[in-house]
């Protein structure tokens, strides 16, 4: 094992912030009320979470009252899907729903969810880097579609769609727009009126703020099904005592993000663009997946022929690199990444592909050490495996 340790999965999620820790630590013991209290602590807490919610109204560009506060990006993109495709057939307009097939489980999994209740749901196709075509999305439109949820940048790959095209055709037709964000946040802009977008997803823990919670946007007039029901917080929208702590954290980090934004881009592009330089340039057979433009300025997928992806995760481990793939393990046997597959890759390429996602912590030394440690890599594990 290594000593030094490398970084690169800030997709996954990131590390807190020291400044928001700070932040969040008076909530956490001194200011210990509840917002719902009468009482000066209760009434301290209520105004934490208003201040937060008025920070967060101004990074969007929304009224605060379209905030709703939750438990993280999956708890977020379940209220958006659920919540919103319930609301509209409670208000006759349709059972059809469309999403994307490089979505994040969370959204997959709540449209799927919907079908035993009576919902329809059609996946748009995306291109060869990924990208979701307005013309599959203007085909796919229906009578009776009431919401559309595609994501603003791929978490796999980093491609970036064109949200504000899409939000304007949803809205010719009157359909609502859903967009994930989680991975946009600090690295493209999140204007909810310049994206043109009636619902959108984000999660602290993907921008230096805490785990566990998340918001969701909502645009004035658009109703929602609660999919927690109980006390009448967050405008009876989200039951349960408001994550204090954590929402005064979600707040300071997306602030932070947005402040740095232009120079954390302009950084990180440096560095992605090095190591995938770095790469194609030193270990034969190897590609880079998405496209290379319209993409996020921290991710690089990187797919190495005849090296399966779970094998380089481990050896890059060894080494004290922290990367990621998209397969996920069943029963001994690699499942391919959804995403990779959708964009047309084999099963052999899909599983011999590798996420980089670089971040704050990230450095010119980090990059070159991992473009000098793959080659001999690589080629350690095509002689053990030869490809067949
Ligand atoms: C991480 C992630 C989520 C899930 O967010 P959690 O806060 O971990 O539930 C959802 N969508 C995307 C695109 C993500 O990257």
């Amino acid at each position: 094992m290594s000593d030094r340790i490398i970084y690169l999965d800030h997709a996954a999620t990131t590390p807190l912030d020291q400044q928001v820790l700070a932040a969040m630590l008076p909530y956490l013991s001194e200011q210990p009320g509840n917002p719902s209290s009468i009482h000066q602590l209760g009434r301290a807490a209520l105004h934490a979470v208003d201040d937060a919610r008025e920070a967060v109204a101004l990074v969007l560009g929304c009224a605060r009252k379209e905030i709703i506060f939750t438990g993280g990006g999956s708890e977020s993109d379940n209220l958006a899907i659920k919540g919103a495709a319930l609301a509209q057939r409670q208000r006759g307009k349709g059972s059809h729903i469309i999403t994307s097939a490089i979505e994040h489980h969370a959204v997959l999994h709540a449209a799927e969810y919907l079908e035993q209740f009576g919902f329809e749901v059609t996946q748009l196709p995306v291109d060869a880097a990924g990208l979701v075509r307005p013309d599959d999305l203007r085909a796919a439109l229906r009578p009776d579609t009431t919401l559309v949820s595609v994501m603003y940048a791929n978490n796999e790959v980093g491609t970036v769609q064109p949200i504000a095209e899409l939000g304007s055709i949803c809205h010719e037709r009157g359909v609502l727009l859903h967009t994930d964000a989680v991975q946009a946040a600090g690295m493209l802009p999140l204007d909810v009126d310049a994206l043109n977008v009636d619902l959108m997803t984000l999660t602290a823990h993907k921008f230096y703020g805490p785990k566990g919670v998340g918001l969701l946007y909502v645009r004035h007039g658009v109703s929602l099904m609660p999919q927690i029901n109980g006390g009448g917080q967050e405008r009876r929208r989200r039951a349960g005592t408001e994550n204090v702590p954590g929402i005064v954290g979600l707040a300071a980090a997306l602030t932070m993000a947005e402040e740095r934004r232009p120079s954390y881009v302009a950084r990180l592009r440096g560095l992605r663009d090095r190591l995938i330089d770095g790469v194609l340039g030193r270990v034969p057979q190897s590609w880079l997946n998405g496209d290379r433009e319209r993409r996020l300025s921290n991710n690089a997928n990187l797919g190495f022929a005849c090296a399966e992806s779970e094998s380089v995760l481990l050896l890059l481990d060894q080494e004290g690199i922290c990367a990621s793939s998209g397969s996920a393990c069943s029963s001994g046997s690699l499942e391919p990444s959804h995403v990779l597959t959708a964009m047309g890759l084999s099963v052999e390429h899909a599983t011999s592909s590798v996420r980089f996602s670089l971040g704050l912590g990230s450095s010119a030394q980090d990059i070159d050490d991992v473009v000098a440690a793959l080659p001999a890599l690589i080629s350690r594990l095509r002689e053990v495996a030869p490809c067949v």
